[in-house]
């Protein structure tokens, strides 16, 4: 046998006799296994139902036979009560599938021990009844196999054991016996084989839709990913100029519907040129990061914080008053004033540093661009600038000069 071949007989084993399915494959086909369990308890309940009225039980001595007819009913009321269960689509039957087929099966084949106990005449009887009823729940191979082939063969030696021990003291008919086991063994075979084969398909069906699923996930956690990366500057973590000026845009029309106002800020730090000449680039890059986390810590999660420029940032904020925002620079002003970043290769030196703001709150009224509020802002920047930087200046949306 090749090889591949031979992997693929073991894998068909190892997955479908041995191996339970996984919980999710029973509860993503539980609809397919409440109908195959309804099937089977119709056909258990047709074989209970007739055989009941057999005949030769009610023309017989009918006390005698009282017990069975007593089973008989049991049966009938059993198959009853649980097609009524999974018609009602009562919670437990999707919760324990399994057990309860599993456990119907047992007492179902349990009554029919009995019954061949109680009226060996028609040992025989029974016994094509039960290996009927047994290949249909068959089907329930697919979810748990292996509960299945033990029932199978617990079923047929049972049987045999006991039909052996009715033939040699009862009926004196040994000749029929092994002619009938055998004749059983082919009908559970030949229903396990079918329910194997349509389940093999089933899983590996099964299978190429969750591969299906997992591929679809994970690309959309890759696209999530991509998207997240295309908004961001990787040095700060801050959002890029991209997506400010995509927010500028709901920004704005929130502010239209719900009428408040926004405040747009540019924000450029003072000097670092010459950090980075006295102190180096990579401490340059620190007091960019260390801005960064300034301007991320005084606003709220709700606006947006962009590095636009080398050490250029601008902030949008929303919803804010000219009192809010006047408040909200000085803060910035104040904290970056204050904060110490210490030299890496000489950690009592400590690098502080400035930035000059500009800024100005619009409401949505009118259809402001954002070039032409930016070119205002960074003329009130300029002016910070001139003014001997590490100040605020304001600016109307109009273009006049507020103090
Ligand atoms: P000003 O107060 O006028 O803003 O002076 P400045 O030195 O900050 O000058 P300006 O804003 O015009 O130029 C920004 C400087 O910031 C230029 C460059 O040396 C530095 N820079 C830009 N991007 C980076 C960066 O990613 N890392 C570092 N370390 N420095 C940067
Ligand atoms: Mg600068």
């Amino acid at each position: 046998m090749k090889p591949v071949r031979a992997k693929k007989i073991i894998f068909i084993f190892r997955n479908i006799i041995f191996q339970p399915y996984t919980a999710s494959f029973v509860q993503d086909n539980i609809i397919q296994i409440r109908q195959s369990l309804k099937i089977a308890v119709v056909i258990s309940l047709l074989f209970a139902f007739f055989s009941t009225f057999t005949t030769a039980i009610l023309t017989e001595n009918f006390a005698g036979f009282s017990l069975v007819i007593c089973f008989r009913l049991i049966l009938i009321l059993l198959c009853t009560y649980f097609i009524f269960c999974v018609s009602l689509d009562y919670k437990f039957i999707n919760n324990h599938t399994v057990g309860i087929g599993t456990g119907f099966i047992s007492v179902i084949l349990a009554t029919f021990v009995l019954l061949t106990f109680l009226d060996p005449a028609r040992h025989s009887f029974y016994l094509h009844r039960a290996s009927a009823i047994l290949v249909g729940y068959s089907v329930f191979i697919w979810v748990y196999p292996n509960i299945i082939i033990v029932i199978n063969f617990f079923f047929i030696t049972v049987f045999w054991l006991m039909n052996h021990y009715i033939a040699h003291h009862v009926t004196g008919q040994t000749g029929t016996i092994d002619q009938d086991i055998l004749m059983i063994i082919s009908y559970l075979t030949i229903g396990m084989s079918a329910n194997v084969l349509i389940n093999y398909w089933r899983l590996m069906d099964y299978r190429a839709t969750l591969k299906y699923k997992k591929a679809l996930t994970d690309l959309r956690i890759a696209n999530d990913e991509i998207r997240a990366i295309s908004q961001k500057d990787e040095m700060t973590g801050l959002f890029n100029r991209r997506y400010l000026l995509e927010q500028f845009e709901i920004f704005k029309e929130r502010a239209r519907r719900q009428k408040h106002s926004v405040g747009l800020i540019i924000l450029d730090l003072d000097y670092l040129k010459k950090i980075n000449d006295k102190y180096g680039h990579r401490q340059g890059d620190k007091v960019i990061k260390e801005f960064a986390s300034i301007i991320k810590k005084r606003t709220r999660n709700i606006d947006v914080c962009a590095r636009i420029g080398g050490d250029e940032f601008c902030i949008i904020a929303s919803p804010i008053d000219e009192r809010g925002l006047k408040i909200l620079a000085d803060g910035i002003n104040a904290k970056t004033e204050q904060a110490k970043i210490p030299l890496t290769n000489n950690p009592n030196e400590i690098i502080n540093f400035t930035v000059s703001l500009g800024c100005t709150v619009f409401n949505g009224e009118k259809n402001y661009k954002f070039d032409e509020l930016y070119h205002l802002i960074d003329e009130a920047l300029y002016k910070s600038k001139h003014a001997g930087r590490n100040r605020t200046t304001f600016v109307s949306p109009d273009g006049s000069p507020k103090t």
